[in-house]
Protein backbone atom coordinates (compact mmCIF):
# COMPACT_ATOMS: atom_id res chain seq x y z
CA UNK A 1 0.00 0.00 0.00
CA UNK A 2 1.03 3.36 -0.49
CA UNK A 3 2.57 5.51 1.89
CA UNK A 4 1.23 8.96 0.50
CA UNK A 5 -2.46 8.30 1.44
CA UNK A 6 -4.34 5.67 3.34
CA UNK A 7 -7.78 4.47 4.29
CA UNK A 8 -8.82 4.56 7.84
CA UNK A 9 -11.78 2.43 9.24
CA UNK A 10 -13.18 3.08 12.37
CA UNK A 11 -14.36 0.36 15.25
CA UNK A 12 -16.65 -0.19 18.12
CA UNK A 13 -15.16 -1.44 20.61
CA UNK A 14 -18.58 -1.69 23.13
CA UNK A 15 -20.33 -3.75 19.60
CA UNK A 16 -18.00 -4.70 17.18
CA UNK A 17 -19.76 -2.32 14.57
CA UNK A 18 -16.67 -1.45 11.50
CA UNK A 19 -17.11 1.61 9.50
CA UNK A 20 -15.48 3.70 7.09
CA UNK A 21 -16.64 7.65 7.51
CA UNK A 22 -15.65 9.37 10.50
CA UNK A 23 -17.99 9.42 13.53
CA UNK A 24 -18.03 10.01 17.07
CA UNK A 25 -20.23 7.91 18.09
CA UNK A 26 -20.79 4.55 17.10
CA UNK A 27 -23.99 4.15 14.04
CA UNK A 28 -24.83 0.87 15.31
CA UNK A 29 -24.97 1.18 19.15
CA UNK A 30 -24.54 4.96 19.55
CA UNK A 31 -21.05 4.20 22.30
CA UNK A 32 -18.61 6.83 22.27
CA UNK A 33 -15.54 3.73 22.50
CA UNK A 34 -14.31 4.34 18.67
CA UNK A 35 -11.02 3.06 17.50
CA UNK A 36 -9.89 3.82 13.95
CA UNK A 37 -7.03 1.96 12.30
CA UNK A 38 -5.35 1.99 9.00
CA UNK A 39 -6.92 -0.58 6.67
CA UNK A 40 -5.02 -2.78 4.33
CA UNK A 41 -7.11 -1.52 1.58
CA UNK A 42 -7.84 -5.13 0.13
CA UNK A 43 -11.67 -6.33 -0.24
CA UNK A 44 -14.54 -7.00 -2.75
CA UNK A 45 -16.06 -5.02 -5.13
CA UNK A 46 -20.02 -4.39 -4.31
CA UNK A 47 -21.39 -2.40 -7.00
CA UNK A 48 -19.73 -0.15 -9.54
CA UNK A 49 -21.15 2.81 -11.66
CA UNK A 50 -19.62 4.16 -14.93
CA UNK A 51 -19.46 7.11 -17.05
CA UNK A 52 -19.26 7.60 -20.63
CA UNK A 53 -15.88 9.15 -21.46
CA UNK A 54 -16.87 12.68 -22.82
CA UNK A 55 -14.51 15.21 -24.54
CA UNK A 56 -13.57 16.79 -21.35
CA UNK A 57 -13.15 13.33 -19.49
CA UNK A 58 -12.02 9.72 -19.84
CA UNK A 59 -14.18 7.36 -18.93
CA UNK A 60 -14.63 6.87 -15.50
CA UNK A 61 -16.29 4.90 -12.41
CA UNK A 62 -16.96 4.80 -8.64
CA UNK A 63 -17.89 1.74 -6.82
CA UNK A 64 -18.93 1.05 -3.47
CA UNK A 65 -16.07 -1.83 -2.13
CA UNK A 66 -16.20 -4.18 1.24
CA UNK A 67 -13.16 -3.92 2.70
CA UNK A 68 -11.66 -7.03 4.34
CA UNK A 69 -12.08 -5.12 7.62
CA UNK A 70 -16.08 -5.18 7.53
CA UNK A 71 -16.49 -1.35 6.25
CA UNK A 72 -17.75 -0.03 3.07
CA UNK A 73 -16.96 2.16 1.33
CA UNK A 74 -17.37 4.45 -1.96
CA UNK A 75 -14.47 5.33 -4.32
CA UNK A 76 -13.14 5.32 -7.78
CA UNK A 77 -12.07 2.83 -9.84
CA UNK A 78 -11.26 1.60 -12.75
CA UNK A 79 -14.08 1.30 -15.26
CA UNK A 80 -13.60 -2.92 -15.84
CA UNK A 81 -14.66 -3.85 -12.54
CA UNK A 82 -17.70 -6.24 -11.76
CA UNK A 83 -19.44 -6.61 -8.62
CA UNK A 84 -17.40 -9.61 -7.06
CA UNK A 85 -14.39 -8.66 -8.20
CA UNK A 86 -11.21 -8.89 -5.48
CA UNK A 87 -9.69 -5.60 -5.77
CA UNK A 88 -6.78 -3.82 -4.02
CA UNK A 89 -6.39 0.24 -3.21
CA UNK A 90 -4.42 2.48 -5.21
CA UNK A 91 -4.26 6.39 -4.70
CA UNK A 92 -4.67 8.80 -7.22
CA UNK A 93 -3.64 12.62 -6.27
CA UNK A 94 -4.08 11.35 -2.93
CA UNK A 95 -7.60 9.41 -3.04
CA UNK A 96 -8.35 5.31 -3.02
CA UNK A 97 -8.56 4.65 -6.71
CA UNK A 98 -9.59 0.86 -6.64
CA UNK A 99 -8.12 -1.51 -9.21
CA UNK A 100 -8.58 -5.44 -9.56
CA UNK A 101 -5.86 -7.56 -7.69
CA UNK A 102 -3.57 -9.23 -9.29
ZN1 LIG B 1 -21.25 0.02 18.75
Amino acid sequence: MSEEAMIVVRACADCGAVWYLPRDLCPGCGSETVTARPSEGVGTCAAVTRYAATEDQPRRAFCLIDLDEGARMMARCEPSLNPGDRVTATYVDGMPHFIGSR
